[in-house]
């Protein structure tokens, strides 16, 4: 059964009446006392990179407190209960903990936080482009998973949100290696598919989605913070997605809701859903600024109408902004193609794009601290438009 309802409301703020609220939304959309009782469960905030809330990267931390006390709510026997993530970067004790304390997020969260390293391979044969995955072992061991994830803008993949987040699993910098193993992006997409099947194979996902302070632009950590007012709860990431494509008003244009759909994994429409709560209709936010690699026009379409070459030649790439670069290197870190070098400049080391090996896959945008790769469109197509 791949149609599950989704359970939508809008909501202004950040504060404790948000518990009551996700918890209504998880028992109409399905969650009993009976899923969670003696299981070991594993809360996914999204704390991508290390900033603060405010910014609408990750995970608010008074979110992630009221989706567990939520949780908790159900009043399951001999639950064990832990936070685990690995953000962008290296996934060290160090850095884990960094990335909670600079999101805000500590104990108080109502679980305890994992820290450790361990990670270990999980077969999935069924998987139609990936069978084999190194997990992080909270998750892998876990019976349930509880998805705390955030609603933005993506500049591979347009959104981020449920299904998305589950790419946090794989540790640290194996994500850029999958990046490199699965450079085309179709594939890379079916993968990230492969992965929320497999946990689904043999988990229960409850996938909640903190859409209040999103982000719009160059997402899912450069853009800019915006209020969505939105929370949405479902045991189904594909129908949790495919109801907040629609609510940023990108219906059918985000590349990982259509392949659910091309799976069957969700219904092939969002008014196709059944939508518990407040009406999708009505929550339409029809001014959302998408990531400038996703902004489609009939010619910036017509790459991957040719492919191959071409594709590369028309599609939007990342440059440096030397105005802004420190030099940091992050992103000659994060470059899975290993395609960044840092080069000194009038004194100041900056980084610099060798872009034969490119494979536009965004991560040097998305793990820049200080927003300074920008990705703009081929000058063919901004001339003739
Ligand atoms: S991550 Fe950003 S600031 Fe750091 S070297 Fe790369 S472009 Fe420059
Ligand atoms: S330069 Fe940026 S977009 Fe290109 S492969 Fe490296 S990280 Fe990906």
């Amino acid at each position: 059964m791949n149609h599950y309802p989704v359970a939508v409301n809008s909501c202004k703020a950040y504060n404790d009446s948000l518990t009551e609220l996700i918890y209504n939304q998880m028992k109409a959309s399905g969650v009993t006392k009976e899923m969670l009782d003696g299981k070991k469960i594993a809360i996914k905030p999204n704390l991508v990179i290390s900033k603060k809330p405010e910014i609408g990267a990750t995970t608010h931390p008074v979110f992630l407190r009221c989706a567990v006390s939520a949780l908790k709510m159900f009043g399951a026997e001999n639950a064990e209960y832990i936070v685990a993530e690995s953000s962008g970067g290296p996934y060290t004790t160090a850095t884990i903990k960094n990335h909670y304390s600079v999101c805000g997020i500590g104990e108080e969260c109502g679980a305890p936080l994992n820290y450790s390293t361990d990670a270990q391979i999980v077969m999935y044969p069924e998987g139609t482009t990936c069978k084999r995955f190194n997990v992080i072992s909270p998750i892998a061991e876990a019976d349930v998973i509880l998805n705390v994830c955030k609603l933005k803008t993506h500049s591979l993949t347009k959104i981020s949100c449920a299904q998305k987040n589950y790419f946090g699993v794989i540790p640290g910098i194996e994500k850029f290696e999958m990046h490199a193993a699965y450079s085309d992006q179709k594939d890379f997409r079916s993968m990230l598919c492969d992965l929320s099947e497999m946990l689904r194979s043999n988990k229960t996902l409850i996938n909640v989605c903190d859409g209040i302070l999103g982000m719009e632009g160059n997402g899912p950590t450069g853009g800019t913070p915006r209020h969505f007012g939105v929370v949405l709860t479902s045991l189904s990431p594909y129908c949790l997605d495919l109801a907040a494509e629609k609510i940023l008003g990108f219906e059918g244009t985000a590349p990982m809701v259509t392949l659910a759909k091309e799976r069957g994994l969700c219904p092939d429409s969002a008014d196709k859903l059944t939508v518990l709560g407040e009406s999708l209709d009505d929550l339409v936010i029809d001014d959302v600024v998408p990531p400038d690699s996703q902004r489609k026009t009939f010619l910036s379409q017509l790459p991957n109408i040719m492919g191959g070459k071409l594709a590369g030649f028309f599609s939007p790439k990342p440059y440096i902004n030397t105005s802004k670069c420190v030099g940091c290197g992050e992103c000659v870190r994060s470059c899975p193609m290993h395609t960044i070098e840092l080069v000194e400049k009038s004194g100041k080391k900056q980084a610099k794009i060798n872009r034969g090996d490119c494979i536009l896959c965004y991560c040097c945008q998305e793990l820049c601290p200080i927003v300074a790769v920008d990705v703009k469109q081929n000058f063919l197509i901004k001339l003739v438009h």
